[in-house]
């Protein structure tokens, strides 16, 4: 089969849809992760772009979401985000000039831009430049991220993010090794480090029952956080199915098929746990 002509790609329109959309393999020649080189971060590879969202930060927001992430998330919904190739390659350029359509809206209506995936940060260079031209279209910007890449996240790169939407996973290191097949210890040091600058964070914690449900762990995540001062809210996201048929899609063994959605008993626990140790929550 004839290879994709990548220029033509880069000058295709990135589809506007929703994270629940099935993309993959766009971009087929695109390097795996560990073989990434990303250069100055005038080209990336992005899956997609929701408009309207109220889900990812602060108003009405569009969502950017990248592609490329080093974590294996049991739950994750989006497994069509894993590899760079999954996106498209797209210039930065179209990105800003898009971005600008959305602009005055966006402002208007006190949202603005989260980038998301995959994870942002696998793409740093991309991500921080797209940010910094947000900014200078007026626009609040959040980043939405496991942390696991902390170290990309420089204090330079974060000038241009307002707002840092963090997933911890588990506090208990095997739990989320369970999950995520990643060590915890950089999320809970880019939460410190955030927490000494005072950058506004909103903390999420996905539910599983089964899985992320235990009390003690809970009690982890929950009196780490209720000290800092920059997490305005812990969002807790119950576990849902809707991802489930992707991961049947690309052929990859889902554990999860059985586990139910979280019910409205355990939520309501869970949020009181937080809310005990004195987080805002919802
Ligand atoms: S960090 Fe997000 S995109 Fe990556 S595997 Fe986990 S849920 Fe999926």
């Amino acid at each position: 089969m004839a290879k994709p002509d990548i220029a033509a790609a880069a000058v295709a329109e990135l589809p506007e849809g929703s994270r629940h959309d099935f993309r993959h393999d766009l971009s087929p020649d695109a390097p795996e992760l560990e073989n990434y080189r990303e250069g100055d971060g005038a080209f990336g590879y992005a899956h997609s772009y929701e408009t309207g969202s109220h889900l990812d930060g602060p108003g009405v927001r569009v969502t950017l979401f990248l592609t490329g992430c080093p974590l294996r998330c049991k739950y994750c919904h989006n497994p069509d985000t894993w590899h760079l190739k999954d996106g498209m390659r797209y210039p930065l350029e179209r990105v800003v000039t898009r971005l600008g359509h959305f602009a005055p809206a966006l402002r208007a209506m006190q949202g603005g831009l989260t980038i998301s995936g995959g994870e942002p940060l696998v793409q740093a260079a991309f991500s921080r430049r797209i940010f910094a031209a947000a900014k200078s279209l007026g626009l609040h910007t959040a980043l939405d991220t496991s942390g696991f890449l902390e170290e990309r996240a420089t204090d330079e790169y974060l000038k241009s993010v307002d707002l840092v939407l963090l997933d911890i996973k588990s506090w208990d290191p095997e739990t989320y090794r369970r999950v995520t097949k990643q060590d915890v210890a950089p999320t809970l040091r880019f939460a410190e480090r955030l927490a000494a600058m005072g950058k506004a964070v909103w903390i999420r914690y996905v539910l599983v029952p089964g899985l992320t449900d235990d009390p003690a762990n809970i009690e982890g995540v929950a009196r780490f956080v209720a000290p800092m001062k920059n997490v305005e809210w812990v969002e807790v996201l119950p576990f849902h199915q809707l991802g489930a048929f992707k991961w049947k899609a690309l052929g990859l063994e889902y554990e999860l098929a059985d586990t139910p959605p979280a019910s409205a008993d355990l939520v309501s626990r869970v949020l009181g746990q937080f809310r005990d140790a004195g987080c805002n929550v919802r």
